[in-house]
């Protein structure tokens, strides 16, 4: 019988601390300037230039650390990776290796089993980018260096083997990437590259406890990606098993146009890099004070955010998990569903998940990260305010949302110049009923015959009757009673 085989996958995930100028320099980081205008001798790796830590970079690491509960090294020390590569003009990376700022974190995910379960996070240290290859940018042969990327402030966080499966991996990159945002320490930009993981991939039979050979799969920049490679990854392993070969420690690229990875280098150990303590740059010593400060800046974290909304808000698991899934539209949630007076918390909280999740975030689907919220949540309060008074139909709410989009000015304005308030008049909804009801005397009957269907007839009537703008609860209510005695 062929051998069962099962996946093993560990995430390095490349996040670039929100900070405004490079980790050891003070050349801005600022995205999408012209290419190498922000540079210095510094991030340029230009001879006797010396670098400075960043102490809002360490503050930040520091803040991811604490977020994923990292034991803080108090004195980690800065190391140098050496290798050749155009895109690094020092001839070494500055990176941590053997005492990192942060070590020992976890991820609570949700496992295939449908059970939730604490990953663990191996190490989060500190260290440079490196420049950007441009390749084909001038010519089919030719490859260019942008190092205004080169000496940005990054973290990596490498995940322990600890996931079975695609579908773990994505779940664990969505918890982190919602962390670090939440943190304040990464903005979760995978178009941008701000956060970007390398998978590494092994296969070992059922039960086995030896971890096989892993490859690693280099620089994917979206979650779709991430499951594409691993699962072909898997597939083409266990082929390669299955046909008595051996598996191959590489590095290999997803290449998206052909469904599959591709080998890139055989994969180097650390002992390759010769890693060594960097003379320039002392231990980093961690002050009370400034673990305090890392501490306190630590706000609320999606996982207790939802928690917290489910008690508050009534809010469902899911929508908790879908308005949490980036901080500005956490944010945005909280702001308009705290706005609705007159409304239990918890039934305002339920209206405004609904058209934030069905209305607003739909351009956040179609837009990605850079959409807009041109409705703050402030105006999108006053509307579904009007909406909780029974002024306007949700409906209704969703055209006025429309033109809240272009038109600054408030809901109930809007609401007003176009006579868009539904017609709660009692009165004038039973006279438009009762013409309905003496114009239709064959449905008339057939209702009173018993066919019930034909009560939708009737609404549809008299919502014409007043250009749709009856309040639709009203109408019932006093159709059933004209018909009644019709
Ligand atoms: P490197 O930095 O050279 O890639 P590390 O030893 O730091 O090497 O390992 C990096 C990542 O590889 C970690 O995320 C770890 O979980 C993962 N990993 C290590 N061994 C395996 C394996 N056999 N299968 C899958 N992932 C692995
Ligand atoms: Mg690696
Ligand atoms: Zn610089």
């Amino acid at each position: 019988m062929a051998v069962q085989y099962e996946a093993v996958i560990g995430l390095e995930v490349h996040a670039q601390l929100l900070t405004k100028s490079k980790l050891f320099c003070g050349c801005s980081v600022a995205f999408g300037a012209p290419p190498n205008t922000q540079v210095c001798p510094v991030c340029l790796g230009l001879p006797g230039a010396l670098p400075v830590p960043n102490a809002e970079a360490i503050h930040l690491a520091m803040r991811a650390g604490l977020a994923v509960g990292c034991e803080i090294d108090r004195a980690s020390v800065f190391a140098r990776k050496n290798y050749f590569y155009p895109d690094l003009p020092k001839g070494y990376q500055i990176s941590q290796f053997e005492l990192p700022l942060n070590n020992h974190g976890t991820l609570l995910i949700e496992g295939d089993d449908g059970k939730e379960r604490a990953v663990s996070i191996i190490r989060i240290h500190v260290e440079e980018d490196a420049a950007k290859n441009i390749h084909g940018a001038g010519g089919a042969d030719d490859t260019l260096v942008d190092f205004n990327r080169g000496g940005v402030a990054l973290t990596e966080i490498v995940g322990a083997p600890d996931l079975r499966s695609s579908a773990e991996a994505e779940t664990y990159l969505r918890r982190l990437r919602e962390i670090l945002m939440f943190a304040g320490v990464n903005d979760g930009n995978l178009e941008e590259g701000s956060f970007r993981c390398d998978a590494n991939v092994s296969i070992k039979p059922v039960g086995s406890e030896k971890l096989g050979t892993r490859t690693e799969l280099k620089n994917i920049n979206s979650f779709r990606f991430v499951r594409k490679a691993i699962d072909y990854e898997i597939q083409r392993q266990e082929i390669v098993l299955a046909q008595g070969g051996t598996i191959t420690q590489e590095t290999r690229t997803w290449n998206e146009a052909q469904g599959k990875t591709i080998s890139m280098r055989t994969k180097e150990d650390a002992h390759d890099y010769r890693y060594f303590p960097d003379p320039d740059l002392p231990p980093l010593r961690i002050s009370d004070a400034d673990l305090a400060r890392a501490r306190d800046a630590l706000p609320e974290l999606p996982a207790a955010l939802r928690e917290r909304w489910q008690r508050e808000f009534g809010l469902t698991a899911y929508d908790a998990q879908v308005l949490s899934a980036h901080p500005r539209i956490a944010r945005y949630f909280e702001t308009a569903a705290r706005l609705i007076e007159g409304e239990p918390l918890d039934k305002a909280g339920k209206r405004v998940a609904n058209f934030v999740q069905a209305e607003v975030m739909r351009y956040v689907a179609t837009e990605g990260l850079s959409a807009t919220f041109p409705v703050d949540a402030a105006r999108v309060a006053g509307l579904l305010k009007l909406v909780a008074a029974g002024t306007i139909s949700g409906k209704m709410a969703k055209d006025v949302f429309e033109v809240m989009r272009t038109d600054a000015r408030d809901a109930d304005a809007i609401v007003a110049e176009r006579g868009l308030a539904q017609v709660s008049d009692t009165g004038a909804i039973e006279s438009a009923v009762r013409e309905v009801v003496a114009a239709n005397a064959k449905q008339v009957a057939q209702y009173k015959g018993g066919n019930e269907k034909i009560f939708g007839f009737f609404v549809g009537q008299v919502m014409r009757a007043t250009k749709g703008s009856a309040n639709p609860g009203l109408v019932n209510e006093v159709l059933k009673k004209v018909l009644e005695e019709a």
